[in-house]
C-alpha cells in the first residue's frame, strides 16, 4: 500500500500555493494524495459574487488536484466562518477515517486569519478523535503517522520549520496547479501570490542545497528521537 498524505486548508488557495507541492512530492515518491478545503474560499474576491467565486474555487481545485495526481475533497463551511466546534472536528475526523493519511500537513497556529486558526485546532481535535478506538464513528479508528504545518505567509507568527523537502521534480507541475486559480495570478487584487510562493521555493532551496523546497515544522509532539544510544 502506498502511503498517503492528506493536506487540510481553511481555503483552496491554502491548499494548492502552500501545500500543493508537498502533496505533489508525496504522489511523485510513490504515495497518493488528497486535498481538503473546509471552505470554498468563496468571499475572496471583490467583485465576483461569493456563490459565481465558490464555484469556480471549486472547478479549479478539482482540476488542479487532478493535475496533480490527488483527490480534491471539500466541507462547504462559510469562508470566514469555519466554526471551531465539535460538529467540525467530528467531520474532518471522519474524512480521516476514510482517508487513512499517513501524514498531515494543515495550518499552523500562529495565523492572523480566523480560518486558519480554527483549521488549526479542528485538524488537532479531528487527528485525536479519529484515532480513538473508543469513540464510535461509522469507520474504524485510524492513527494518524505524522503531522506537519505548512509555510503560510498568513501564518508566520512563531513559525520555526525543521524539515526541508526537495520538490525540484514536481515544481513545474505545481506552478501549473496553481495557476488554475484566478488568485494565484493576483486577479484577487490580493498580494501575488505566483511570485511569493515560487520565490519562497527558490530560497528554501537555496538554503537547502536543492532547486527548489518547500520548509515544514513539524508537530512538537513528533520531534522526540527515542534511542538507546547517542553514538
Ligand atoms: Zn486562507
Amino acid at each position: 500500500m502506498p502511503t498517503k498524505i492528506l493536506a487540510v486548508a481553511a481555503h483552496p488557495g491554502d491548499a494548492f500555493f502552500t501545500m500543493g507541492a508537498t502533496v505533489a512530492q508525496h504522489i511523485h515518491n510513490g504515495g497518493a494524495g488528497a486535498f481538503l478545503s473546509l471552505s470554498l474560499g468563496e468571499r475572496g474576491h471583490r467583485t465576483i459574487a461569493p456563490k459565481e467565486y465558490g464555484e469556480m474555487q471549486r472547478a479549479a481545485a478539482e482540476k488542479a488536484a487532478k493535475h496533480l495526481g490527488a483527490e480534491a475533497l471539500f466541507l462547504t463551511y462559510p469562508d470566514a466562518e469555519i466554526p471551531a466546534n465539535d460538529e467540525a472536528n467530528f467531520a474532518v475526523c471522519d474524512v480521516i477515517r476514510r482517508q487513512k493519511p499517513d501524514v498531515i500537513v494543515t495550518h499552523w497556529s500562529g495565523s492572523w486569519h480566523k480560518d486558519h486558526q480554527n483549521t488549526f485546532l479542528i485538524v488537532r481535535d479531528a487527528i485525536f478523535y479519529a484515532g480513538l478506538d473508543a469513540m464510535p464513528r461509522k469507520l474504524p479508528a485510524h492513527n494518524v503517522g505524522k503531522l506537519f504545518f505548512a509555510d503560510n505567509w498568513e501564518d508566520a507568527t512563531n513559525y520555526q520549520p525543521d524539515t526541508v523537502l526537495d520538490i525540484t521534480p514536481v515544481y513545474d507541475k505545481w506552478v501549473e496547479a496553481c495557476a488554475m486559480f484566478p488568485m494565484w495570478r493576483g486577479e484577487t487584487g490580493l498580494i501575488r501570490y505566483n511570485d511569493y510562493y515560487q520565490s519562497l521555493a527558490v530560497m528554501r532551496g537555496c538554503l537547502s542545497r536543492f532547486r527548489y523546497a518547500v520548509a515544514l515544522m513539524s508537530d512538537p509532539s513528533q520531534r522526540t528521537t527515542r534511542t538507546k544510544s547517542l553514538e
